[in-house]
């Protein structure tokens, strides 16, 4: 059991790419179910729930930090030393982490906070309200607090106490649903099932606060590509998710698929079957009005396909069956300019510097249809 004296301002170590600019709370170490195939985050990590009082320790630190950096605008360099000297006599202990977190998000305008890590809302709901009354009574103008959850938790929370975390202050949740297929779920040991998914996502939908759902495409090999594509729309027409964001998977060395991978369990799809999947996704996402989010993650192979439905599917079906249309040489270049960082629309290949370059590290690295994939899943390595 952990006490005051144990108290140090933490920073856990992930957070979803829209959330750069916030501070980061961390509520709790870790992720409790660590087990998702996939995954290599927290792996050998243990979980644990930081106490209350610590959470609230660090938000009086930021707070203490932002107001001495509002004021320190006003006064001259010696009583900004003296200033910042009495309040690291106040906060007491190592407070760098602290000043450092406090610092970056004054300077981004202090308007969104992310509560880390993995599932915040496994504290005590009575917990996470008390937190989140603290965090608006310290930051009244804070306008967005995030957290990712995952939906075997979400589950099991009462609409009741949803409505007071929602009323207390948490207006985002982000839940990696990957897919909705039972079966793939199983597979990769989400700890989860279809229902469940879709259960999570109605409560945080119905209590108010924005749902962002992760699509993951590839999860089910090529044996099961159809069956990830099919089932995911149709928990997510169930559920109509204000952000639905893709994340292709790559499969690295830390996670525990990669075992399946090499005994022949798990078959890798290439880009082009992910595409694939992803298009027949989205061709089955019928009456919703999600915003698909393609450009927040570097795996993605088409950032360009994006847009909100159903206003935008169209465009969204377009771009995909324009890649799905190229030759296959000239997908060769896209993917490798892609994943070298020199291309992000199909219309690069057009681009006399990027193209080149895509050329070169094909011909230097002597790149053919034979073995483009295995070069891509080692450059997609380079980003997990
Ligand atoms: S994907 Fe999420 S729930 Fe699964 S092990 Fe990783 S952090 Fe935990």
């Amino acid at each position: 059991m952990e006490n005051a004296k144990d108290y140090a301002f933490e920073v856990g170590p992930i957070r979803p790419p829209s959330e750069a600019a916030s501070l980061l709370l961390r509520v709790a170490r870790n992720c409790p179910w660590n087990k998702c195939k996939f995954c290599g985050l927290y792996q050998g990590e243990k979980f644990s729930i930081r106490p209350k009082e610590h959470v609230i320790k660090d938000i009086d630190s930021v707070k203490g930090w932002t107001d001495l950096f509002k004021l320190a605008e006003y006064v001259d360099a010696e009583e900004r030393r003296a200033m910042i000297n009495n309040l690291k006599k106040e906060l007491g202990g190592d407070h760098s982490w602290a000043y450092s977190s406090a610092y970056n998000w004054y300077r981004n305008g202090m308007k969104s906070i992310f509560l880390q890590d993995s599932n915040s809302l496994v504290i005590k709901p009575d917990d996470l309200v008390d937190i989140l009354t603290h965090i608006k009574k310290q930051f009244p103008e804070t306008e967005r607090i995030t957290s990712y959850a995952r939906s075997e938790t979400v589950a099991r929370i009462s609409g009741e106490d949803m409505k007071r975390i929602a009323d207390a202050g948490l207006n985002r949740i982000h839940i990696g649903m990957e897919t909705g297929s039972d079966v793939i779920l199983k597979l990769i040991n989400k700890g989860t099932t279809k229902a469940k998914q879709i259960l999570a996502g109605q409560k945080v939908k119905a209590a108010g606060i924005e749902l962002s759902e992760y699509f993951m495409p590839g999860l089910g090999g090529n044996e099961y590509s159809d069956l990830n594509a099919l089932e995911t729309a149709d928990g997510l027409n169930q559920i109509n998710p204000d952000y639905i964001r893709i994340r292709t998977l790559a499969v690295t060395d830390r996670a525990a698929l990669i075992e399946d991978y090499r005994q022949g369990i798990f078959t890798r799809t290439n880009d082009t079957k992910m595409v694939e999947e992803l298009l027949l996704m989205i061709e089955n996402l019928k009456g919703i009005t999600s915003t698909i989010v393609s450009s927040d993650h570097i795996l993605n192979l088409l950032p360009e396909a994006e847009g909100r439905l159903p206003e935008d599917r169209e465009k969204l079906i377009s771009v995909l069956k324009s890649y799905l249309g190229l030759p296959e040489s000239e997908k060769i270049i896209y993917r490798i300019g892609r994943r070298a960082g020199a291309m992000d629309r199909i219309q690069d290949l057009n681009d006399s510097g990027s193209r080149n370059y895509a050329e070169e590290l094909i011909r230097q690295n002597d790149i053919n249809d034979t073995n483009v994939d295995a070069v891509v899943d080692s450059l997609m390595n380079r980003f997990v």
